[in-house]
């Protein structure tokens, strides 16, 4: 007997006990074991952050994380995968900061590095404990008792080795370049930490800004005498456009095109000089032009700067020998003059660039191949510097005050708004600044091209990620700005002496202490700041002492490196790159990683061992509201993971997001979709389930009983075919990392089980007689059962297990006592019948139109017809349509089939069409008084079946049925009486008012009022 199954459920708490249950029996780790000789399937867990609740995204990528290790574990494989947590970093210290109320970096060193740290590690610890409940609560099964945690010192050391190795091959420098900054965090980001943060629709002002033009500058040439003559007639300015005001003082050059057209036009009084092909954009056009020159004719005429730096206390320096920038003498009459480039632009602008090399990558270059000035107007808060009036505001508040200036001296020729998409820092917001300033590098250039070679190794799914997002990523590579100014972070392992400045890179703990004059180290042993930068040790060059740099790494290295942080390589498992755990078989996140996570796995693989660490990885889209709309708290839309779970359970938010969209698209969730689901498939499953449960108990039916005697039909052949096929294409699909085909084939499957084998089978499970097609439609819904139970384990684990444990536990205890230790099922192409499954394919067809031309006809399927007349495409659909005649004839309630060519003049002839394609049938739309008497007959078995459950009686159980009416009823029921007790489960029929306290009903059928009653005998 198998455990009674309700038709209700409720998924949640069914979920809840199973996991009482693996807990108990510890079923994660003995499906590990259990395969502990076989060969290894290696997943690499993609560290989340743990500075916040878990949201549904996460539960997104962890069940996709869970979905392939699961499969391969039952398909033989020994799937041992650790849970990683991502610790440090700037989005745990932004935690920190918000819980202290902080702002800015001198608060945190005031209130002390070490408390803040302290902090640091607490805040993530709490966060620990809710990680691991959703970890538990969906069923992603990794060990979460021997997590790898990116703090842990053994992790550090692993890195340092890491960064060792990079340094000792010339890979690591200390670079003066312009470097993203995020003035409020006070730190350097790296490129594709600020690819995280681009905001579309943003405003900024749009200035249009003059530059006086010095006349006794000009060089001689023909046009320059011209030009000349005109400039000491009247003031004369260069035209230069901007959306980043506070970059002005920083101007030391104006850049124009050589070969482009430049026009001088005349406007109130004074010459503006700007491109010939920008002057209608810029709104010049009505203006008169006094003179045209090439851009050619422009280089190295002088111009006043805006701000004189020296006036503002703010020093001038100058680019020499490539990137030094030596100190400049105060000059009071200050020029600046007009330089050649090629990234000029003829788009948008003037054709006049300002030129600020503090401030942009394209500038700093320009400023070291041309040797311009460089000067510095913004601290590393984003605040302006120097004596301006608009000194000591942050960078985007000066902007106004910037332009008022520019307005009083006269040299604002426009000021506007523009919106356009602007670089934000991707964990506190503020606007990125573009700085040149000190930061340390990984020269990833130096090894483009093996990265390029490496991902072809790899594969992606979806596909076009692979020479898309990813390959363009590589393919555009800059060099990885790796150090960040903070606290909170795996500290760079990079000493350097105070005295001589002599650099040293320290690769591990052993090599730090074995360092002559070692010394600062306390217990218990903290790797961390501002205990790591008590470490110090003697000068091997002049004997002064060896300090820590200041800062940390990116915490995008940490995870970068997991794959030999993890395991504490090379300190331990020496053998981890040959034994088979490097590289992973499997990775998957969401597609944000191609810039982050995918990338530094990349980066460090292929500059350590110049080999890709995964082989496989599933990139997946981002959840959306119901609208497409990013879910925000603001915004009110944010789903709750939790919240969706304790209503319908992980296992229907699992299937949701397995086959909602193919893995890559966006996923649009909300409550519906996940009751959608719910109803769609998981209830039409758990129907079939208690279904079969509950008659196979009336029935004591017991699996591995009947081998001899069995009398399969047309139907059970046809759904056994069907589900071999299911399995060969699910393990295609999964092998192919593609869950979402795997999952809708299955739902195809359970669709058909439930909507054609079960209702076709019915009478097969009802009647009385336990005969051999009983026991055939027994034992074949059963073996259906159990082997969507394994197919639907990775899927969903709980729902899996419910069927496995009641339908193979309960029945052999030999068995393994969960679905997940198992082995996934292996098709049986011997019973693949591919001729029955398109036959049968046919006949639903045909069954289906029919329904509609009876629909149209206003006809019930209760009604008996005498025929339908069915139009085909081909004579060998007619055969297999005559082969399996009776189905049609069954499912259609007809008495007869009839072909024709042609469906033409049908109507005509009294019948109604329904048609698609070249398929087409008919249906008569009268009905002979015998027929509709054998319809009224159907029609009052039905309505007894509804009283029966109605009257809550037990299937099985045996009734009396009265009845009362008017003549025409009375014969009904008297002409039709075996077949209505054969259907009801009538012992008798009897005419008459029933007695007090019976189950009554009155219904109207075909014209004829009726008063039914139905009483359980006991
Ligand atoms: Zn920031
Ligand atoms: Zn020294």
């Amino acid at each position: 007997m198998f455990h009674p199954v309700p038709s209700k459920v409720n998924f949640p708490q069914l979920e809840e006990n199973i996991l009482t249950l693996w807990r108990k029996n510890n079923a994660f780790e003995r499906s590990i074991d259990a395969r502990r000789d076989a060969p290894w399937f290696i997943l690499y867990e993609g560290p989340p952050t743990v500075n916040g609740s878990p949201g549904v995204h996460h539960v997104l990528s962890r069940v996709f994380k869970d979905i392939i290790p699961r499969y391969k574990a039952m398909k033989g494989y020994h799937t041992f995968r650790i849970a990683g947590w991502d610790t440090h970093g700037l989005p745990v210290e932004l935690e920190v900061e918000r819980e202290l109320g902080f702002s800015s970096k001198a608060q945190i060193e005031e209130y002390g590095v070490e408390q803040f740290n302290a902090r640091c590690r607490q805040s993530v610890f709490s966060y620990l404990k809710k990680w691991e409940a959703m970890t538990e609560r969906i069923a992603y099964w990794c060990d979460l008792k021997h997590p790898y945690i990116t703090m842990d010192n053994n992790y550090i050391e692993s890195v340092w080795w890491a960064i060792k190795q990079l340094w000792d091959k010339g890979l690591v420098y200390q670079g003066y370049k312009t470097a993203a900054h995020c003035p409020r965090c006070g730190t350097s980001l790296s490129s594709h930490e600020v690819a995280l943060g681009y905001k579309d629709d943003v405003e900024d002002p749009s200035v249009y800004i003059k530059f006086k033009i010095v006349p006794s500058s000009l060089p001689h040439s023909e046009a320059h005498q011209r030009l000349s003559k005109l400039f000491s007639a009247k003031p004369a300015y260069f035209l230069a456009w901007t959306t980043t005001p506070w970059t002005l003082p920083g101007n030391t050059a104006l850049a124009v095109a050589p070969d482009a057209g430049y026009a001088v036009v005349e406007i109130d009084n004074e010459y503006l000089i700007m491109a010939d092909a920008l002057r209608e954009q810029v709104g010049l056009s009505a203006y008169k032009v006094v003179d045209r020159v090439n851009g050619s004719a422009l280089v190295n005429l002088k111009y006043e700067p805006l701000f004189n730096p020296h006036h503002f206390g703010v020093e001038r320096r100058r680019f020499h020998m490539h990137s030094q920038l030596a100190l400049q003498k105060p000059i009071t009459n200050l020029t600046y003059a007009v330089i050649a480039a090629d990234f000029v632009s003829l788009e948008d602008g003037t054709g006049i660039v300002h030129m600020a090399p503090a401030y942009g990558e394209v500038d700093f270059e320009a400023g070291q191949k041309k040797g311009l000035d460089f000067v510095h107007v913004v601290d590393l808060q984003g605040k302006m510097m120097g004596s301006y009036p608009f000194a000591g505001k942050f960078v985007k508040d000066a902007d106004p005050l910037v332009i008022e200036e520019l307005k009083k001296k006269n040299l604002l020729f426009r000021s506007e708004k523009i919106r356009h998409t602007y670089p934000f820092c991707w964990r506190c917001e503020t606007p990125l600044l573009y700085y040149v300033k000190q930061t340390w590098y990984i020269r990833t250039t130096a090894v483009k091209e093996e990265l390029i070679a490496g991902n072809n190794e790899i594969n992606w799914y979806p596909g076009h990620i692979k020479h898309g997002r990813f390959g363009d990523w590589l393919e555009n590579n800059v060099d990885w700005a790796f150090s960040r100014e903070r606290y909170w972070g795996t500290p760079l392992p990079i000493w350097r002496c105070e005295s001589c400045g002599h650099p040293e890179c320290i690769g591990s703990l052993d090599e730090l202490k074995t360092k002559p004059g070692f010394s600062g180290l306390k217990q218990p042993l903290d790797l961390h700041r501002p205990f790591v930068d008590e470490l110090t040790f003697d000068c091997p060059q002049c004997g002064a002492k060896m300090r820590r740099v200041p800062e940390v790494i990116d915490c995008w290295f940490d995870s970068g490196a997991m794959p030999l942080a993890q395991w504490h390589y090379p300190f331990d498992n020496e053998t981890l790159l040959e034994d088979g755990r490097f590289p992973a078989d499997y990775i998957c996140e969401a597609v944000d990683q191609t810039r982050g996570w995918f990338y530094s796995l990349h980066a460090i693989s292929t500059l350590l061992f110049n080999h890709p660490c995964f082989k496989n990885v599933i990139c997946l889209g981002h959840v959306l509201d119901a609208k497409g709309e990013k879910m925000s708290k603001t915004r009110g839309n944010v789903v709750e993971p939790s919240v969706v779970i304790n209503k319908y359970g992980a296992d229907a938010l699992r299937w949701y997001f397995f086959t909602a969209v193919p893995a890559g698209n966006v996923y649009r969730l909300d409550d519906k979709m996940v009751t959608e689901v719910t109803r769609r498939f998981l209830l039409t499953l758990w129907n079939v389930y208690s279904f079969f449960v509950t008659y196979a108990n009336i029935d004591q039916f017991t699996p591995g009983s009947e081998a001899a005697s069995l009398e399969p039909s047309e139907l059970d052949h046809w759904v056994i075919s069907e589900l071999n096929q299911l399995i060969v294409d699910v393990t295609a699909a999964l092998d192919n990392y593609n869950p979402t085909e795997a999952g809708r084939e299955i739902e195809n499957f359970v669709n058909d089980l439930s909507n054609w084998y079960v209702r076709r089978s019915r009478r097969r499970f009802w009647k009385s007689e336990n005969d051999a097609d009983k026991l055939s439609a027994y034992t074949t819904l059963y073996h259906c059962l159990v082997t969507l139970s394994k197919l639907l384990a990775p899927f969903t684990p709980f729902l899996a297990e419910e069927l496995y444990r009641n339908l193979v536990v309960t029945a052999s205890p030999q068995a393994p006592d969960s679905v997940h230790l198992a082995d996934f099922p292996v098709a049986d192409a011997t019973k693949i019948d591919k001729r029955l499954s398109a036959d049968t394919r046919l006949v639903m067809k045909v069954s289906s139109l029919g329904r509609a031309a009876r629909s149209q006809a206003g006809i019930k399927v209760r009604q008996p017809l005498a025929k339908v007349l069915v139009s085909v495409s081909s004579p060998s659909e007619q055969r297999s349509l005559e082969r399996l005649a009776p189905q049609v004839l069954e499912e259609l309630n007809v008495k007869e089939m009839e072909f024709i060519d042609s469906v033409t003049d049908l109507v005509k002839l009294g019948y109604v069409v329904s048609s698609e394609g070249s398929y087409a049938v008919a249906v008569p739309a009268e009905i002979s008084p015998e027929l509709r008497a054998e319809g009224l007959a159907r029609e009052v078995v039905h309505r007894l079946q509804t009283m029966r459950r109605s009257a809550g009686f037990d299937i099985a159980d045996r009734i009396v049925t009265y009845y009362q009416g008017e003549a025409y009823i009375r014969q009904i029921m008297a002409d039709f009486a075996s077949y209505i007790k054969q259907e009801t489960l009538s012992r008798q029929l009897i005419e008459g008012i029933p007695e007090q306290g019976v189950f009554t009903e009155s219904h109207r059928l075909g014209g004829y009022d009726i008063s039914l009653a139905v009483k359980r005998l006991t």
